[in-house]
């Protein structure tokens, strides 16, 4: 066994609501949060009853109308969130601990990376707090035509389980910078560090009422909260499914607008003039391996020439043999556990129906043999599948990664395409005209050249395409897709 940075059976979960900075208990129906590195029960929850929403709801709305937070200076306002950061950082520790607990996020990732990447996320929102301006429009000398950016009232965020630190912050930080009110439902799975990161922002100063975590089912809580007539936006992060629910939810509820970060299968198009193969192997393996795959920009189709492809495949599945699995709070641990037993079925059914599909396990494709109790998935190699095949159309949401061969750019491109996923992308080649011409054909909110994943540049966006969802998750307009614009148009007597 591994030494253990911390010991799970003694760390105090903050359980229930936090509404109007008060911890209380849930209302809703009842539960059980696991703990997957180790598959033990981490406590019994009950989620906020729809009543317990309208109340955080209804105290949110207040606080929106009442406190100066959208209608102070703005500086005043970034200079809270700036103290907020300072505190997530300081807490990066406990944060970690309440993350790494009931997630798959390694303790060491979420202390080192995580926490600090929202503690930086959280500044570069509050630089922007008053620096998003309004403009004049031009129009005859008797009339000012001002456009006035307004925040929307109560945001209803919603975020999954697979990076909670971080996936609930691209909501919450640019929502309260725009100077709007949030109450967050976090996945019922995952809500502890989500838990301590508002308190955290009470503590810097976000008045009390402001900012509410809601924790609970998504078809009782979660859909309470889409509903409520007082939300006047929703930010929604999960999978397809649940998106086009909450999408038609808020249409038939208050047709109020939607912004979704939903599922993805993304490919990564390997040219036969790839610079560095082992570099380019470097990023299809860690992402695959990173968080057992359980990551929604995942590359989890290797799209490459069909004349390096056994090169680039080995060097892969050597990567894919030095993992250690082990629980996220263990020192040494480098493969994630598979979030619940349900989540690993799903990963099986999808590797049967591949196989019956004709497409074959090229290594890996069963569960880890360890000690820990959590379900452990071997990195996993498919080879063989065609276009239609399952584990080549559908989200896994595991370490799988699909093998597709080509010969020539354009067969490559097409096979790149997915007819209905465009959440990300990447092509690794020499040329340039290459690069530029796959980067334009892939249709993917980001699209990466020569290397895979976010590099925690804050500027970056992601704007999904097709059914990975719509509205701009980082960047600027993250924040401003949190106002609203008014036209006033005034008339000089
Ligand atoms: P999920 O859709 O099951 O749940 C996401 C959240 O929605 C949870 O909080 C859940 O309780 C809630 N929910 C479910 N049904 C609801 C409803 N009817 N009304 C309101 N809320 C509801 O997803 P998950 O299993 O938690 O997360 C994994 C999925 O999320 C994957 O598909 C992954 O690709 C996607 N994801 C996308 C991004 C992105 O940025 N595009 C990031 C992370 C995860």
């Amino acid at each position: 066994m591994q030494a253990a940075s911390y010991n799970p059976d003694t760390l105090d979960l903050p359980s229930g609501s936090l509404i109007d900075g008060q911890l209380v208990a849930g209302e809703g129906e009842q539960y059980e949060v696991r703990r997957p590195s180790d598959g033990k029960l981490a406590r019994v929850e009950r989620g906020a009853s729809a009543a317990q929403v309208d109340r955080a709801v209804q105290i949110a709305a207040k606080a929106f109308a009442t406190s100066a937070w959208a209608t102070g200076n703005p500086r005043a306002r970034g200079q809270v969130l700036r103290r907020w950061a300072d505190l997530v950082e300081k807490n990066a520790d406990n944060l970690a601990r309440l993350e790494s607990i009931v997630s798959p996020r390694m303790y060491v990732g979420v202390r080192t990376r995580d926490a600090l990447g929202v503690a930086e996320l959280i500044r570069y929102n509050a630089e922007l707090a008053d620096k998003i301006n309004g403009e004049m429009l031009a129009s005859a000398s008797n009339v000012w035509s001002m456009v006035l950016r307004e925040p929307y009232g109560v945001v209803g965020g919603i975020s999954p389980w697979n990076a909670p630190l971080f996936l609930a912050a691209l909501k919450l930080a640019p929502a309260l910078a725009a100077g709007n009110a949030v109450v967050l439902k976090p996945s019922e799975g995952t809500p502890y560090s989500l838990i301590l990161l508002a308190q955290l922002a009470i503590e810097a100063g976000v008045p009390a009422g402001l900012i509410a975590v809601v924790p609970g089912l998504g078809h009782e809580t979660g859909s309470a909260l889409v509903r409520h007539p007082q939300i006047s936006y929703v930010s929604f992060t999960g999978s397809t499914a649940s998106g086009a629910r909450v999408m038609a939810d808020a249409a038939l509820h208050g047709l109020k607008p939607v912004s979704l970060e939903l599922g993805g299968k993304s490919p990564q198009l390997v040219l036969d003039d790839a610079v560095d193969l082992d570099k380019v192997a470097d990023y299809v393996a860690n992402s695959i391996i990173g968080n057992s795959g359980q990551i929604c920009f995942c590359g989890t189709r290797l799209v490459v020439d069909e004349r390096i492809a056994d090169d680039l495949v080995d060097r892969v599945s050597r990567r894919f043999k030095q993992v250690t699995p082990g629980p996220t709070w263990a020192d040494g641990s480098t493969l994630a556990p598979i979030f619940s037993e349900g989540q690993a079925q799903r990963i099986e059914g999808i590797l049967a129906r591949a196989v019956q599909g004709g497409a074959s396990i090229q290594q890996g494709g069963t569960r880890s043999d360890t000690p820990y109790g959590g379900v452990y998935f071997q990195p996993t190699l498919v080879r063989g599948a065609q276009p239609d095949n399952a584990v080549v159309r559908e989200e896994v949401f595991g370490p799988v990664l699909a093998v597709q061969t080509f010969r020539g750019l354009e067969e490559g491109l097409a096979l790149a395409d997915h007819p209905t996923y465009g959440l990300a992308g990447a092509v690794h080649t020499a040329d340039i005209n290459k690069a530029l011409r796959a980067a334009r054909a892939i249709q993917a909110g980001t699209v990466w050249v020569n290397h895979y994943g976010p590099s925690g540049d804050l500027n970056g966006s992601n704007a999904p395409y097709k059914q990975s969802g719509m509205g701009q998750d980082g960047g600027v307009g993250a924040l401003t897709k949190y106002l609203k614009t008014k036209n006033v148009r005034v008339l000089v007597q």
